[in-house]
């Protein structure tokens, strides 16, 4: 059998690592061609030389001396640079790309591989949210099949039946770190209280999105995107337990769940092995220590950014790619100290009132979009005197 080749863009994160796992359970199916970091550069060079790919690509090109010297003994193309990062994928033998990288950076990568034919495994849901729709024209355009590697899109995904359309997607949500918390009690969380997710272990600024819901906004945004349906269609339910990873519901009443354990390496395998199921070590779901599964609904009260996405979808345009902008500056403020944890959410709000909204956006329209948004909320930051902004 001819092994599969692939491609991981951000292969030192979380998704990445376990990416890793999966391919080392099974070597004779899959290998790695080609791997891609931001910035740890000692962590590429352990993975390079320990998986062998064709390439390896660091974005940032001050690591490149670094990286080429330490695999100078090795047969691997060493690359640096986003504009390097986005040619790899359309290296002729890669068979599947995952986008494991954080944020609007996956965009261009994702939109060269889908031109090249590759089929994504999409980790990277900011690419969705941002540009759902130009991803799928150009993914019809070119037949390449997106398979998701988010836990609740790989749940959908396999309760998915081809001949019954869906009447409803329920999305759950583990509620995050502060599901009982009051709003007057989430005004004062720290970052520390923010990056302990209940359940997940998962980059830094995933497990933020968590604890705010703009995770499951953006999860929203994505499985409209993913499997073609209305924002009506769409439900989230909070599950603290995180046992189900979502559901999908018939015409005729009848509900279909994904169980397991929380760990991402399934999702990813089978976004690798699909149509099949393969073999795996992980965890074991026992029904004996699940002592009670518990659902309730979401509090967009308490938690803005979920309703914030879903009026960003309910607008459509650029205003996802608005939000995503602004929440990407909001995060990285909140991770350096510079912003409130409810001030997040303030800052969003205020962009998307902000930018000029484009119904019909070209690439070009995302482009410009992401990068006004961005400068309007770092101005929003700067503006002194901006309420629950500042700490
Ligand atoms: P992470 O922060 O752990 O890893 C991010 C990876 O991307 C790193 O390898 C980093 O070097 C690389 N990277 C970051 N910025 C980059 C840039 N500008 N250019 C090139 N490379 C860059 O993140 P993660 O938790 O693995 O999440 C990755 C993606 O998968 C995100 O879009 C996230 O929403 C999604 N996702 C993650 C999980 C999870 O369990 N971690 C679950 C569902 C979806
Ligand atoms: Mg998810």
């Amino acid at each position: 059998m001819k092994k599969k080749q692939i491609a991981i863009l951000g292969s030192t994160g979380s998704i990445g690592t376990q990416a890793l796992q999966v391919i080392e359970e099974h070597p004779d199916r899959y290998e790695v061609y080609a791997l891609t970091a931001n910035n740890r550069v000692e962590e590429l060079i352990g993975q390079a030389r320990q998986f062998r790919p064709e390439a390896v690509v660091i974005a940032n090109e001050q690591c490149y001396p670094r990286l080429k010297e330490a695999l100078a003994d090795l047969p691997i193309k060493v690359y640096a640079g986003a504009d390097a990062i986005s040619q790899v994928v359309e290296s002729g033998p890669i068979d599947i790309v995952l986008t494991a990288m954080v944020g609007y950076a996956g965009l261009r990568p994702t939109m060269n591989a889908i031109r090249a034919g590759k089929t994504i495994a999409l980790a990277n849901k900011e690419t969705m949210v941002v540009a759902g729709e130009l991803i799928n024209s150009l993914a019809r355009q070119y037949h390449t099949p997106i398979l998701p590697v988010d836990s609740e899109h790989s749940a959908i995904f396999q309760c998915l039946e081809a001949q019954n359309p869906v009447e409803k997607l329920i999305l759950t949500a583990s509620g995050g770190p502060f599901r009982t918390f009051s709003k007057q009690q989430l005004a004062h969380v720290t970052k520390e209280q923010a990056l302990k997710h209940p359940n997940w272990s998962m980059g830094a600024k995933i497990t933020i999105d968590s604890a705010s819901m703009m995770n499951k906004g953006f999860e929203v945004i994505e499985a409209k995107w993913l499997f073609g349906v209305r924002p009506e269609q769409i439900e989230v339910v909070v599950h603290p337990q995180s046992v189900i990873h979502s559901m999908v519901e018939f015409e005729d009443g009848a509900v279909k769940a994904q169980l397991g354990v929380p760990d991402m390496r399934l999702p990813i395998q089978y976004a690798f092995s699909f149509p099949q199921r393969l073999p795996s070590s992980f965890g074991r779901l026992d029904f004996m220590q699940c002592h009670e599964l518990t659902f309730e609904a979401p509090d967009t009260d308490r938690f803005r950014n979920l309703a914030l996405a879903y009026e960003a979808l309910h607008q459509g345009g650029n205003m996802p790619c608005i939000v995503n902008a602004a929440n990407e500056v909001a995060v990285a403020a909140f991770l350096a100290d510079r912003l409130s944890f409810l001030g997040m959410s303030e800052v969003i709000e205020q962009t998307m009132q902000r930018v000029a909204f484009v119904a019909t956006p070209s690439y070009e329209d995302y482009v410009a979009t992401d990068a006004e948004a961005r400068r309007m909320a770092e101005e929003l930051l700067a503006t002194p005197g901006q309420g629950c902004l500042h700490r």
